[in-house]
């Protein structure tokens, strides 16, 4: 779809699908990326799937209680784009645990407030941070403060990572500063097993605008011979960018990483 002189139309169709599968994305309204391309990936992970099969009855229940139900699918999609992660809460008097569960992600959603500058490695530690939660403890029996916190089991071949700014001021002179790494960003503080692959970046999609109005656009890094670097896409037209535009971008809306 993305060769020869109809792209647009290819694209258009692509949309008008969309639609037809969610009533979210019906009408000519923009929509949010992110929202957008979580959804299709896993439209294509679900048509794609092919079922887990495993002799193990306790693995089998265990994948099934972990998937609220339905079996386990693999497809091209969740390898490449699905990492796991363990959640658990835990009592905040005996420290038991009360519940854990698996949980698949194919991107993390990373909560800028109206602080000046963060990095991309800040929003991963609050974003992985243990975090006190009002729960009814089967333990002690009451409702009482517990601790529930998540770490990665496994982490994704492509990572992708949504900034959002839903609370903030939409002008880019306004917007938090997000800076991130172009080579080795590191997830192992955040695994079980302290292990992480080392991410390139290799994309970025910037957006300007509202939430419901605005202009979206991307950073995509060439990695051809020829033509090797940084180039900037707006619609159809596209130009070589500056490194530094690149990485000093307050429009930054979603990130683009894939496993060395
Ligand atoms: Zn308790």
């Amino acid at each position: 779809m993305w060769t020869g002189d109809n792209i647009k139309d290819h694209l258009q169709n692509l949309k008008e699908l969309a639609g037809r599968l969610d009533d979210l994305f019906l009408d000519d309204q923009q929509k949010e990326a992110h929202d957008f391309l979580t959804q299709v990936l896993e439209w294509l992970h679900l048509d794609l799937g092919q079922e887990v099969v495993t002799s193990n009855k306790e693995e089998e229940e265990e994948m099934l209680r972990n998937n609220r139900g339905r079996p386990m699918l693999r497809s091209f999609i969740s390898e490449l784009f699905y990492g796991c992660q363990h959640n658990s809460i835990v009592c905040g008097r005996n420290g038991q645990v009360i519940c854990h569960s698996e949980e698949s992600f194919s991107n993390l959603t990373l909560y800028v407030n109206t602080k000046k500058q963060y990095s991309l490695n800040e929003l991963l530690k609050q974003y992985y941070r243990q975090q006190d939660i009002v729960w009814e403890c089967d333990y002690c029996g009451e409702e009482h403060m517990c601790l529930q916190h998540s770490v990665i089991t496994s982490p994704p071949r492509l990572l992708l990572l949504y900034i959002n700014r839903v609370n903030e001021d939409t002008k880019s002179s306004h917007k938090t500063l997000v800076t991130y790494p172009e080579c080795d960003l590191s997830l192992h503080p955040y695994t079980k097993d302290n292990h992480s692959p080392s991410y390139n970046l290799y994309a970025v999609c910037g957006h300007q605008g509202s939430m419901t109005s605005g202009h979206y656009t991307a950073f995509c890094k060439i990695k051809s011979s020829t033509s090797k670097g940084w180039y900037y896409f707006s619609d159809a037209q596209f130009s070589r960018a500056n490194t530094q535009d690149v990485f000093f971008n307050p429009d930054a809306h979603m990130l683009f990483y894939e496993a060395k």
